[in-house]
């Protein structure tokens, strides 16, 4: 079958749930990743063909696409600051906002002198993309991080690899942490923030298919872990360190008032693109 005529049935099979456009954008994802070919080699040779074997396997990612499976997971992969990263199931996918938390950190650090050396910790790393787009912009800096699942630790550690910085991984419970038992100048977190009751608001790709493990909190308490890795920070955090986290944005307050109660200063919440509360950063000083 002409590529071409498949990329029409492909697009409107798509449409109703996705649009044209998103529909389309994914047709050429999936070209570029599983054909090597980009939009202007369709446009140049329009008579290239699927083979059979070919043919299959865009049936089958057609059918998960229907069931709204991402398509960062049927692909394996996305993009996170300029940098690819290994995803599955078992990670939450890096997403734009948090870009935004490490393009602040980033940035705060150009600002200062190159020499020192750093130490970064990142708590519940995920795919390790945050540690990991640290590691390789701060190329004077000594990163670890931390998460409760084993399964996250083998994909960031393959994202490490594949992105050329080493890290050191740690599986543990931060919530059974009771010391870091070193000092870090940056600890950074993008820890579960959504509530249950928040659930609805959560689309059905996110819902069915990202690992809750990395989003929900109960509604009760849902600064646990901003509660904890403070604590923690009040005391591993060096005096000139800064904490970092991404947060939920209808919680800024809260965070602020969390962190005001204990030893931090300069507390600032900051919006995302979207003009959401949504990461915040403190220190001693
Ligand atoms: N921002 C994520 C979402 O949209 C949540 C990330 C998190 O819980 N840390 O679902």
């Amino acid at each position: 079958m002409k590529i071409k005529e498949y990329r029409t049935q492909f697009i409107e099979a798509l449409t109703s749930m996705y649009g044209e456009g998103e529909a389309e954008s994914f047709f050429y994802l999936i070209l570029e990743e599983k054909q090597q070919l980009k939009r202007i080699d369709l446009a140049l040779q329009p008579d290239l063909v699927f083979s059979e074997s070919a043919i299959e396997v865009w049936n089958s990612i057609l059918e998960q696409l229907k069931l709204e499976i991402p398509i960062q997971y049927l692909l394996g992969k996305t993009s996170f600051y300029g940098l690819d990263f290994e995803v599955n199931e078992n990670v939450l996918i890096p997403r734009p906002e948090t870009e935004e938390l490490v393009d602040w950190i980033i940035n705060s650090q150009k600002s200062k002198i190159k020499s020192q050396n750093l130490r970064i910790l990142d708590i519940g790393t995920g795919s390790g993309c945050i540690a990991i787009s640290l590691a390789k912009n701060l190329p004077n800096a000594e990163v670890f991080a931390i998460d409760i699942s084993e399964k996250a630790l083998a994909t960031a550690q393959k994202n490490a690899t594949l992105n050329e910085v080493n890290i050191t991984f740690i599986e543990q419970n931060i919530l059974e942490t009771l010391d870091l038992k070193q000092e870090f100048d940056i600890i950074v977190s993008n820890p579960p923030y959504v509530r249950n009751l928040e659930k609805e608001e959560i689309k059905k790709n996110v819902l069915e298919h990202e690992p809750h493990l990395a989003l929900f909190v109960e509604d009760n308490d849902a600064l646990i872990f901003y509660r904890k890795i403070a604590d923690l920070a009040q005391k591993n955090l060096s005096n000139s360190g800064q904490l970092y986290f991404e947060i939920n944005q209808y919680l800024g307050q809260e965070m602020v008032e969390l962190l005001e109660g204990m030893d931090f200063k300069n507390i600032e919440l900051r919006k995302d693109i979207y003009g959401n509360d949504r990461m915040m950063r403190t220190g001693f000083r």
